[in-house]
């Protein structure tokens, strides 16, 4: 027996088995299984006649949440083209450097974002217009392409708060073994008796890890519904949303949780379909947990912290709401089949306890960056380990993460983890966001600075929060050097601070 899920264009082919079943639903729409395939067989035979797009061609994709989004996904996919996700945030300078990078053989994208694309040397369709037309021919048959599992299926642009966003490449073996990831997660929860059908909240740009290779593919592969939120983040409708098509598992990065709780109320919602409460893709301390157990009855029956980067494909690791409550801060053990080491910086592998760069062998991982060797062999060593960026630590077999290696202060000669600082501030009451940095300093080489933004109305001084700290940490992790404000700290479009943008 061959697994016949070899590659993404032949799980698109068995999709159709689901028919009925709802594949994605959004506020105003219902898209089945069987419609979505007749809709991306259609597409496809578009693609390849009028275009020429064929196995290993580009395919881009620049544009808001949208079912037609994932229709183009998959219509590439089934000829074996590679799709490339645009951050649907980039300034054009930004989109033209993804262009020029992955060379697509067409880009779709949507109203607002074709302007960017303006004189480019590439054939450009619209998300809302062309893509409803050239999918609507119900009796296209799927293409039949062979491809080689090691091919390219998908390159997703690191989110870039470190620098030039680089390209991760997925191959069809990575993304049809984080299916097979899902499988095992759903079939164990089946079988501890969690209520079926699932139906997952998508409420992230489609461009991110979590809501593409973890979403919207597996969902397709195991017959669940994507319940898609589309627009920016209100939480009254994502709410209204959850309640009406009785989502069972919702994702979310720590700032979408803090919004939710910043619009406080929840109980005045029916969420009793929840059974699972996620958090993901960036540090929360255990003031936001702790504030989401109280907030939310999900939360403190399956509240779970999942650890992954676009690098890894899927979480490399896992904490359950058992693990948060009695290792505080642990991102739980490592997921099944990936492996997790700690290095010093000359490679070395650390006992259990000691702090290293955090290293991951995995069958998710990527294959390395787009058309860059470079980037490639610094992230990927000749062993196939790939390095996270992370420092952290392992203990009783669990891993802890203490920050990104590149957010990592030097102050003196002390090591200072802007994370640890950042959630003890999140402790204090008035803090309704914060970020410190390191920054550069005559004597100590760096210094700790800390930018704070106080709830509305808040009294709270600068002196207060350096009292507060002073409580809490030694003395030369409390900042020297303070903004205390109002003004909202800019993020990218998952929500994580951009650290180069923050200004003192
Ligand atoms: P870039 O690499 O371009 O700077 P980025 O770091 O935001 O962008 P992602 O791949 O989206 O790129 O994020 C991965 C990083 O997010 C991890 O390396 C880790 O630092 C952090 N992270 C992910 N999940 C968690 C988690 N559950 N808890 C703490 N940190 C996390």
């Amino acid at each position: 027996f061959r697994n016949r899920e070899r590659s993404l264009g032949r799980v698109l082919a068995d999709s159709v088995h689901y028919g009925d079943a709802e594949y994605i639903v959004t506020e105003d729409r219902r898209i089945t299984f069987a419609r979505h395939a007749a809709q991306a067989a259609s597409l496809a035979r578009a693609l390849r006649e009028r275009y020429g797009v064929g196995r290993g061609d580009r395919v881009a994709l620049l544009a808001a949440n949208s079912p037609e989004w994932v229709i183009a996904f998959w219509a590439a996919q089934s000829l074996g083209a590679v799709t490339v996700a645009f951050n649907s945030w980039w300034s054009p300078r930004e989109v033209a450097y993804a262009l020029g990078h992955s060379r697509p053989s067409v880009v779709f994208a949507d109203a607002r974002r074709a302007a960017s694309l303006e004189g480019a040397d590439v054939p450009v369709l619209s998300m809302e217009e062309d893509v409803p037309r050239l999918s609507a021919d119900p009796d296209v048959e799927l293409p039949q392409v062979e491809v080689d599992e090691d091919d390219p299926a998908a390159i997703l642009y690191t989110s870039g708060t470190t620098g030039r966003p680089k390209g991760a490449v997925h191959s069809h073996r990575n993304m049809v073994a984080v299916i097979g990831y899902h499988r095992l997660n759903d079939a164990l929860a089946a079988a501890l008796g969690a209520p079926g059908p699932n139906r997952y909240l998508l409420a992230l740009p489609l461009f991110h890890i979590a809501s593409l290779h973890n979403l919207a593919v597996p969902r397709l592969a195991t017959g669940s519904t994507v319940v898609m939120y589309q627009g920016a983040f209100d939480a009254d409708r994502v709410l209204r949303l959850v309640e009406r098509e009785r989502v069972t598992h919702w994702g979310a990065v720590p700032t979408m949780a803090a919004r939710l709780l910043e619009h406080g109320g929840l109980d005045r919602y029916d969420l009793s379909s929840l059974t699972a409460f996620a958090l993901a893709s960036a540090p929360s301390s255990a003031a936001l947990k702790e504030r989401l157990r109280e907030a939310l009855p999900v939360a403190r029956r399956s509240l779970v912290d999942s650890y992954g980067l676009t690098e890894s494909c899927t979480s490399a690791a896992v904490a359950t709401a058992d693990l948060l409550e009695r290792f505080p801060g642990t991102l739980g053990y490592p997921t099944v089949t990936v492996s997790v080491e700690v290095r010093d910086p000359l490679g070395r592998v650390l006992p259990e306890g000691e702090e290293g760069e955090i290293h991951l062998r995995s069958p998710f991982n990527m294959l390395g960056y787009w058309e860059d060797p470079e980037a490639t062999a610094a992230a990927i060593g000749p062993d196939g380990w790939l390095r996270t960026g992370d420092v952290g630590t392992v203990r009783g077999g669990m891993l802890y993460l203490t920050s990104r290696r590149s957010d990592l202060i030097l102050r003196g000669g002390e090591n200072v983890y802007p994370a640890e600082v950042e959630h003890a501030l999140d402790e204090h009451p008035d803090v309704a966001e914060c970020v410190v940095m390191g920054v550069p300093h005559a004597d100590l080489g760096q210094e700790v600075a800390a930018v704070v933004v106080l709830r509305e109305g808040s009294p709270a001084t600068e002196e207060e929060l350096r009292a507060f700290l002073t409580e809490r940490l030694a003395y030369f992790k409390v900042p020297s050097r303070w903004k205390v404000t109002t003004e909202r700290l800019p993020r990218n479009a998952t929500g994580k601070v951009v650290r180069r943008a923050v200004t003192l």
